[in-house]
């Protein structure tokens, strides 16, 4: 079983849209896929239609033993979803003392081939739970001038828990979303971040794409809503490229 943890503690920059569609394509590719909602805000929760359950995360959180009670299926055969309830919004007090919550969890967990969580805007309680369980983890960086700000306090929060919390952890790859090609600004931002971050910088770049805004308010991922769409396709791509990558940890 392997752990993918979508982190950037900037909010809008693409966790929680690529944690949906990349769950759907490896699901959709034959395998068991289970998403996470650590987000209290919930929108992967809402972005498959599955607001209003009454157990998710936190219950789960609080008794690994009913976890499975928790875990909801989706319209895509092979993906499940333990969803974000209102209760998460107070976890981060009980997690801030206890980071191997989320570990404690998945632990009990069996019969997934990929676990993909998406994390909170913040590098608070949650987000360090996401990073003490995760084997793996995915960065989404949004194509805009300030891609790169702030990714060092994320490195460094990284860094230390590699250090202590959990030294499997390693960054699987970071994914460049909302990309304009039209814009030489964007070609300019990828060319920085590939410079950057080198090979980690995954080849499958996500494009700005209406369709993938929305299929939320559809309560569908992009391969249900818009399979034709080229939000589709480079989900579709980051999906093998995922996979291959994930087969060498
Ligand atoms: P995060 O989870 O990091 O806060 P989201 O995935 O929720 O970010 O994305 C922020 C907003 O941008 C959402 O409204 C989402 O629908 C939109 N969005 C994300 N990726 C794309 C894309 N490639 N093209 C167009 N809109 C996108
Ligand atoms: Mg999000």
């Amino acid at each position: 079983m392997n752990v993918l943890g979508l982190v950037n503690q900037k909010g809008g920059v693409g966790k929680t849209t690529t944690a949906i569609n990349l769950a759907a394509y490896l699901a959709a590719s034959g395998r068991q896929v289970l998403l996470l909602d650590m987000d209290p805000q919930g929108n992967a929760t809402s972005g498959l239609g599955q607001r209003g359950a009454e157990l998710g995360l936190y219950e789960a959180l609080e008794d690994p033993a009913r976890a499975a009670e928790c875990i909801r299926p989706t319209d895509q055969p092979g993906l499940d979803l333990l969803p974000a309830t209102p209760d998460l919004a107070g976890a981060g007090v009980e997690l801030a003392d206890d980071p191997d919550a989320l570990s404690r969890l998945l632990g009990s967990l069996t019969g997934y081939d990929l676990i993909l969580v998406d994390a909170p805007p913040s590098l608070g309680p949650l987000t360090v739970n996401v990073l003490a369980a995760a084997d793996a983890l995915l960065i989404p960086l949004q194509a805009e001038y300030y891609a790169l700000e702030g990714l060092a306090g994320l490195m460094e929060t990284v860094e230390r828990v590699q250090g202590g919390l959990n030294p499997r952890l390693k960054v699987l790859g970071v994914v460049l979303t909302m990309f304009d090609g039209r814009t030489n600004l964007a070609q300019e931002v990828e060319t920085m971040v590939r410079q950057h971050f080198g090979e980690l910088v995954f080849w499958s770049v996500i494009p700005r794409n209406v369709r993938l805004s929305e299929a939320p308010s559809f309560s569908k991922p992009i391969n249900a809503f818009a399979p034709l769409s080229s939000g589709a396709a480079a989900y579709k791509r980051l999906a093998d490229e995922v996979m291959s990558r994930v087969e060498k940890i």
